[in-house]
């Protein structure tokens, strides 16, 4: 049998404030770039290594800050997307990409069926199997959770300048997704918001909503941060009070319903 991480790899999961009181918990699925050493660097140079390609810029750190003020559990996996990008089934070309928006990932490319079963085994199933557990003993305990997923996309994709700044995501259930963008264009608009950009469902991007929230009947969102406005602790802090408000009123809403 292959076996992919080994122990100075650790965990392919990290819990954050597990017994958090508040209603939601936050999924970052592409916190981090760290590659397995097994892996080495897949065949990539080190600027792609640390591009957007192989995590979400920010979206960890925003995350740990929402974690913080909205007192909400946080579970993110420590592996780039690149060894495994937990947002996709394992069915899913994009699971273990060959190509990502202009970078080919050599490390990626003809696979051998044990080395693909690793990466499912070993950094996919510990991670879905983590959030599973959690939001089924939150069930069982009588309080469901809300589902938030945290990324950050990229401001120019194949060359072209994106416009919009924060995406509110849903896939079938749009229950918590239409709240918080009634809440984000009332009034004085902080930010350009938009429904289901700059993906939406049929990019494949809403793997976790609908195994976590959908299926679990639970509220879900999935949030996208143009990364350029959370480079940096300042940008981050604002981000964080951003959503917080947001959120807040989201859920809030959710449950006078
Ligand atoms: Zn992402």
């Amino acid at each position: 049998m292959t076996r992919l991480l080994t122990d100075t790899d650790g965990e392919p999961v990290a819990i954050e404030n597990a017994a958090a009181k508040g209603d939601i918990v936050l999924v970052c699925e592409h916190a981090s770039r760290r590659v397995p050493e097994r892996l080495g660097s897949l065949g990539l140079s080190q600027q792609a290594l640390e591009s957007h390609i192989a995590w979400d810029p920010g979206a960890l750190a925003v995350a740990e800050l929402l974690s913080r003020k909205l007192d909400a559990a946080l579970i993110y996996q420590r592996f780039s997307r690149l060894a495994y990008d937990c947002n996709r089934p394992p069915e899913a070309e994009g699971a273990m990409p060959v190509v990502s928006e202009v970078y080919e990932v050599p490390g990626n490319r003809d696979m051998a069926g044990d080395e693909r079963q690793a990466r499912v085994d070993e950094i996919y199933l510990p991670f879905h199997d983590a959030i599973s557990r959690f939001v089924t003993e939150r069930k069982d305990n009588g309080r469901p959770p809300v589902v938030v997923t945290m990324h950050s996309f990229t401001p120019i994709y194949f060359g072209k300048p994106r416009s919009v700044e924060v995406g509110i995501l849903h896939d079938a259930d749009s229950r918590l997704a239409d709240q918080m963008l009634t809440f984000a264009t009332r009034g004085k608009v902080a930010y350009d918001i938009r429904r289901n950009e700059p993906y939406g469902p049929a990019d494949g991007v809403t793997h976790s909503l609908i195994e976590y929230g959908v299926h679990n009947g639970l509220a879900n969102v999935m949030i996208e941060i143009r990364n350029d406005l959370i480079r940096n602790e300042i940008g981050q802090r604002v981000m964080a009070d951003y959503l917080e408000g947001l959120l807040s009123k989201g859920v809030a809403a959710l449950s006078a319903q």
